[in-house]
């Protein structure tokens, strides 16, 4: 198992499990080369909340020149996690990672910065990495939409004291009618290229059944059986970023489990969950076989000879963080939506983090609204009618943010797109 774990000497504030590597810490040679791509410094102009000042209290913490303080965990909190950093870095800084170890490390210490929303963060936990809560709760919330008492609570301000809450609400999409669960087996279309098993998410399934459905489609029609176990859990992202490792690797190796068997590629349609499958082989160890499948939607169907017909529309294609900096995919999705015949595809001018970020846009609403509203803003610049996003929580809070700034425009996954415009015969 790959822990980063250093001598115990050289833990400092830590202790030996999991403890952040300390060559990732010195890696650091303190250049500053990441700070204009790090949103919370963009916003706060604060060393502290750079991640060359994230490194340096996590290296100051290993070695022992301070202790692990709620203050420390508050500048840890407020990193989104986005690793544009990493992507930026030339020392080659695990940023990712480090995090992650040092999350676990707060975690087993209980030490908390205050007002952290850790109730918010305990229900969330607790809920959408299950399907077995998160679909009874999509179905009062449903009901909640349909009955009109969602219009109720909007317009009396009711939720404007608990700022989590209300955050959670306005981030809340219109609810697809309870959709047929995806066929377990899609038939490969053509001439048969392998098997896929798919990774069908806990938000996407519920709240984007379309692009489950549009994935297993495309890929079949790229020449792929596409298998969609129903019984498969969750890839445990939400709780690796909280630094919950025992939670983690329980659920990781559960759906490695699953999703292993007799498939030649695993896929995943949402950038956080894929980005996840491919940290396995550092948190888990012995997983390589298993990471070495793993594919984003858009790396497979670029591969294939797909047919569109023609699409008139202007889109803008947003780089979901965990899909450009946490698996380097950054060509694949636009290609393919170049391949699609009258569509016009626009580059937002600023690259950063939307604020979604898992649950960070439910428990850092402040800082979260911010990158949302610079997100519609840049956005607006582009003149697009639609804006595609390859991970479930991007799309939800770009088209909360485009809708509150009155933007009309349409949020979709790129499948979606692809899906439109695809050839049947
Ligand atoms: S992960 Fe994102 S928010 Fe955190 S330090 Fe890096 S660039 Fe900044
Ligand atoms: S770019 Fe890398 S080496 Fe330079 S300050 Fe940032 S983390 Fe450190």
């Amino acid at each position: 198992m790959s822990t980063g774990t250093t001598a115990p000497s050289q833990h400092g504030a830590f202790d030996k499990i999991d403890a952040p590597s300390m060559d990732g810490l010195r890696a650091c040679v303190h250049c500053g080369i990441c700070l204009p791509q790090c949103p919370t410094y963009r916003v706060l102009g604060e060393e502290m909340d750079s991640p060359r000042g994230r490194v340096y209290l996590m290296r100051a913490a290993a070695e022992g020149r301070t202790e692990l303080t709620p203050g420390i965990a508050r500048h840890l909190d407020l990193c989104l996690g986005c690793r544009a950093c990493e992507t930026a870095c030339p020392s080659g800084v695990p940023f990712g990672q480090l995090l992650e170890a040092t999350r676990a490390q707060l975690e087993r210490h209980h030490v908390r910065a205050p007002a952290s929303g850790r109730r918010t963060l305990g229900f969330l936990l607790a809920t959408f990495p299950h399907p077995e809560r998160l679909g009874p709760l999509m179905g009062g919330l449903r009901a909640y939409q349909r009955s009109g008492l969602q219009r109720l609570v909007r317009a009396s301000g009711f939720l404007a004291p608990f700022k989590r809450l209300r955050a959670m609400e306005a981030l809340l999409p219109a609810l697809p009618a309870r959709a047929r669960p995806l066929a377990e087996i899609t038939l490969a279309r053509g001439k048969r290229r392998g098997r896929v098993a798919l990774l069908t998410g806990c938000v996407q399934r519920f709240v984007f059944p379309e692009v489950n459905t549009q994935t297993a489609r495309l890929l079949a029609a790229a020449g792929w059986e596409v298998w969609a176990p129903r019984l498969q859990g969750c890839c445990g992202a939400l709780h690796l970023h909280a630094g919950r490792l025992p939670e983690f690797r329980d659920m990781a190796g559960a759906l490695m489990r699953v999703l292993d068997r007799d498939a030649d590629l695993v896929v995943s349609n949402a950038a956080g969950c894929g980005a996840a499958l491919e940290e396995y082989g550092h948190w888990l160890g012995d997983a390589a076989g298993f990471v070495a499948k793993v594919r984003d939607v858009s790396e497979v169907l670029a591969e294939a000879d797909l047919r569109f017909d023609e699409l008139p529309v202007t889109v803008a294609y947003h780089d979901a963080c965990h899909l450009a900096h946490g698996q380097r995919v950054r060509v694949e999705p636009r290609a393919l939506l170049r391949r699609i015949p009258g569509l016009t595809l626009r580059e937002i001018p600023d690259g950063l983090c939307c604020g979604s970020a898992g649950v960070y846009n439910v428990t850092e609403p402040e800082m979260a609204a911010e990158l949302g509203r610079r997100k519609a803003a840049a956005i607006r610049a582009t003149g697009a009618a639609v804006v595609a996003a390859g991970n479930p929580g991007c799309v939800m809070q770009i088209a909360r943010h485009c809708g509150s700034e009155g933007l009309g425009v349409e949020v979709v996954h790129p499948v979606e797109l692809l899906g439109r415009a695809l050839r049947d015969s």
